[in-house]
């Protein structure tokens, strides 16, 4: 039975990894889905999707988007980047890069489209973390973790404010997934597989994640079924972080 039938979702980075399976499987269960991302040429190779070019650090353009889409009852951010380095490796602009891109994009969104939510009196946010948080502490990931822990507050805190007005908002935390931003950083270090044996053994199910094991989850959070489901972090890596 398909889940989202008559259901209008909007996913941010749906060009390709996390953010383009989660489209593509709200498509198969049924939703109308509004595939966006910063990249055009991306979300030309998507199909049964509408698609709209959006950056979403950009906000007039995000507040425009959101105008003129009209009401949607699913929200998904799954815009992210990666600074490497501890502290030390990390200037002012990786640390404003990483809250602009992974906390302020979040913070764009879901002001532009909760109104739209709460008109209607329900709606449903998914913002894609990660495991790299205040929930666990990784090597050379300063400012990624500390913008990614941020995620994880501000979802409680939307979750909070409107958990009486019929608004849910999650967070899904991966861990290593296979996507092709991270197939560029395992190519950037000179020794790819290398790299990929040890982001492997990372997990002790001594494997990547696939972006499609992380829509199956997204899937089932914004569905029905996780009616009773708010304000939480759903950890999905592996068993990295048990
Ligand atoms: P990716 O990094 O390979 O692709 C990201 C997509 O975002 C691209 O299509 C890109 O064009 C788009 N994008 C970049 N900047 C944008 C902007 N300003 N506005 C709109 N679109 C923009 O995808 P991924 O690795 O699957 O990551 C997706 C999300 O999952 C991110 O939030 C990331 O932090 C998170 N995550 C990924 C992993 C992983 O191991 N891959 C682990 C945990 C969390």
């Amino acid at each position: 039975m398909k889940r989202l039938t008559a259901k209008r979702a909007l996913v941010t980075a749906s060009g390709q990894g996390i953010g383009r399976a989660i489209a593509e499987r709200f498509a198969a269960e049924g939703a109308e889905v509004i595939a966006t991302d910063i990249n055009p040429a991306l979300l030309d190779a998507l199909s049964g999707v509408t698609t709209r070019v959006l950056d979403a650090t950009d906000a007039a353009a995000v507040r425009a988007a959101a105008a003129e889409v009209g009401a949607v009852d699913i929200l998904v951010n799954a815009v992210g980047y990666v600074h490497s380095g501890s502290i030390l490796e990390c200037d002012e602009k990786g640390w404003s890069d990483s809250f602009r891109i992974n906390v302020d994009t979040m913070y764009q969104t879901c002001r532009a489209f909760l109104p739209g939510m709460l008109e209607r009196g329900h709606g449903i946010i998914l913002n894609i973390s990660s495991v790299a948080s205040s929930l666990k502490g990784v090597p050379n990931r300063f400012a990624y973790s500390a913008s990614k822990g941020a995620v994880l507050g501000l979802t409680n805190a939307i979750a909070a404010d409107f958990v009486g007005q019929g608004i849910r908002c999650n967070a899904i935390c991966p861990g290593t997934v296979e996507s092709p931003s991270l197939l560029e950083r395992l190519k950037a270090t000179g020794d790819f597989e290398g790299a990929l044996a040890a982001f492997r053994a990372r997990q002790p199910m001594g494997r990547l994640g696939q972006p499609e094991e992380i829509a199956a989850l997204a899937a089932y959070l914004v569905s029905d079924e996780a009616a009773f489901t708010t304000g939480q972090a759903l950890v999905i890596d592996g068993g990295w972080s048990m």
